[in-house]
């Protein structure tokens, strides 16, 4: 009876059924992943789908070191579970940076252990070789590349930019070539061992010098990017392992990895090699770019006591959040004051820009931490144009992602990126600590607005205290 029950569980037809079911739970899970109200099922859907695809291999025949597989599971549990429940918020890029570097580097060693176990691929056709080889590369350019992204971000190494001058480009060509080189000389038949040694550690200064003279505010891109090629070398490594499930996981990784990358720079007007060619972001202003205090308007500066009484006459609030309120911890504090109004009758709703903040989706994950009901947050297509029929726009530590020259000065280095047009609304308060520039490095021209009234300060002081200026009113 045993035996039967384990033959039947070991059948091939039964492996790849449990994988059919895997990948389209991947599928569902990844659909459920486009909205904040489903994303935690598609979450747990997916993760489902990643059970029966490791249980599935797991009943492959001729499995075996189970005491190896058994630690593997049991370090990766104790490491992980906890790491995940007690990341912040705002230190979720480079969480997922190190998950991801984890996946490459992952690919990187099954390359070279399957390199060892079949006499340098010699017993096995080349597109075996090839399909390893394309992981051993891709998979440590990701995991050097995210682990620097992680240190960049976890600010364990410097955020700005860090090159080797002039020389930068040659040498990552030159180690390119190595890397590919070596491949080449591996798949025409070389066995000896050190070249695959050799190709490991070319593609993983490759991905140390590529990623070191990015700045630290480019990073979510970067591993956004990243992590697109861990799903490439993943689905290579299940190519060559005959491992449907890893093939398409890894292409979904790959495709969805790279939409959001493109999307990212969209949103922030930036070519990817743009992106990659480093310079920006590395919190020095941007050359051509406005220092602050440069600008010769007028700025009105205005108090808590003064914004509660025109947020109070208002019909409808547009509250715009930003990086700011991410640093303040802001979000509770901003909910308070959304309910205060709210219940005066006030319409409140949120613009939400897909690049306000370090993240993608970060403003939608802190306002939904403080339960801001997800009707209320709006995309920036959805609410700009209730700009002309809003009474008080509130931005609350947001600044490129509301910045006019966008819009206006084709010299601006943010010219063409698409911005929430608060300016349109009857009146702007803006809620920061200084007239010190964003992440772009530029100058705002709507803080010289005549509709536009700065309240200077921490945007979670700021906010409580006009909350008790609305209480007392
Ligand atoms: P931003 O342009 O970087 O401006 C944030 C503003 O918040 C700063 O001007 C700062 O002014 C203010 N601030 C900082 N700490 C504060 C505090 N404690 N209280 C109040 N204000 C505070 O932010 P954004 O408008 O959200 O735009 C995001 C930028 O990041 C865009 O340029 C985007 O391209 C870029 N970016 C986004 C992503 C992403 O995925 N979301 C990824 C990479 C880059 P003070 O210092 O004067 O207070």
């Amino acid at each position: 009876m045993t035996v039967v029950a384990t033959s039947f569980l070991q059948d091939r037809n039964f492996i790849d059924v449990c994988y059919i079911v895997a990948f389209s739970l991947f599928i569902y899970g990844l659909i459920q992943l486009r909205g904040p109200r489903t994303a935690v099922r598609g979450n747990a859907i997916a993760a489902v789908g990643m059970a029966i695809a490791v249980a599935a291999t797991l009943l492959t025949p001729g499995m075996g070191n189970w005491g190896l597989i058994i630690l593997g599971v049991v370090i990766g549990t104790a490491v992980g579970i906890p790491a995940a429940l007690r990341v912040k918020m705002t230190a979720m890029p480079q969480m997922v940076a190190l998950f991801n570097g984890v996946g490459g580097g992952a690919v990187a060693l099954i390359a070279w252990v399957e390199f060892r176990n079949t006499g340098g691929y010699s017993t096995e056709p080349l597109y075996v070789a090839v399909a390893s080889l394309f992981g051993a590369i891709i998979g440590s350019i990701s995991f050097w590349g995210s682990n620097i992204a992680f240190g960049k971000l976890q600010e364990l190494i410097p955020g700005r930019p860090i090159t080797l001058g002039r020389a930068q480009q040659f040498v990552n060509l030159a180690l390119a070539v190595l890397a590919i080189g070596l491949a080449v000389a591996i798949a025409a038949g070389s066995t000896d061992e050190v070249l695959i040694i050799g190709v490991l550690l070319a593609a993983a200064l490759l991905g140390n010098f590529v990623v070191l003279p990015i700045g630290g505010a480019d990073m979510p891109v970067v591993i956004s990017l990243l992590n697109a090629f861990t799903g490439l070398s993943a689905a290579a490594t299940g190519i060559a392992l005959n491992n449907t499930a890893l093939i398409v996981a890894g292409m979904l990784v790959g495709a969805s990895g790279s939409i959001l990358t493109r999307l990212m720079a969209e949103a922030m007007n930036r070519s990817i090699p743009n992106i990659v060619a480093g310079g920006f972001g590395g919190g020095g202003a941007v050359a051509g770019a406005v220092g602050a205090g440069e600008h010769e308007g007028t700025v009105r500066s205005t108090s808590a006591a003064d914004a509660a009484i025109q947020l109070s006459y208002a019909r409808q609030v547009v509250i715009v959040p930003g990086y700011g309120m991410a640093v303040a911890q802001a979000q509770h504090a901003v909910r308070e004051l959304a309910k205060e109004l709210e219940q005066r009758g006030i319409e409140v709703k949120y613009a939400i820009h897909p690049v306000a903040g370090r993240m993608p989706g970060h403003m939608n994950v802190l306002l939904a931490e403080a339960n801001v009901p997800y009707d209320q947050l709006k995309e920036m297509d959805d609410i700009n144009p209730e700009f002309p029929r809003t009474d008080v726009s509130l931005v609350i530590g947001a600044n490129d992602v509301t910045n006019p020259a966008a819009n206006t000065n084709p010299d601006s280095p943010i010219y063409g990126m698409p911005i929430l047009d608060v300016n349109e609304s009857a009146s702007v308060i803006v809620i920061k600590r200084s007239m010190n520039p964003g992440f772009a490095g530029i100058e705002n021209e709507l803080y010289y607005d005549p509709k536009t009234q700065m309240l200077f300060g921490d945007a979670k002081s700021a906010v409580g205290e006009i909350t008790e200026e609305v209480k007392a009113l």
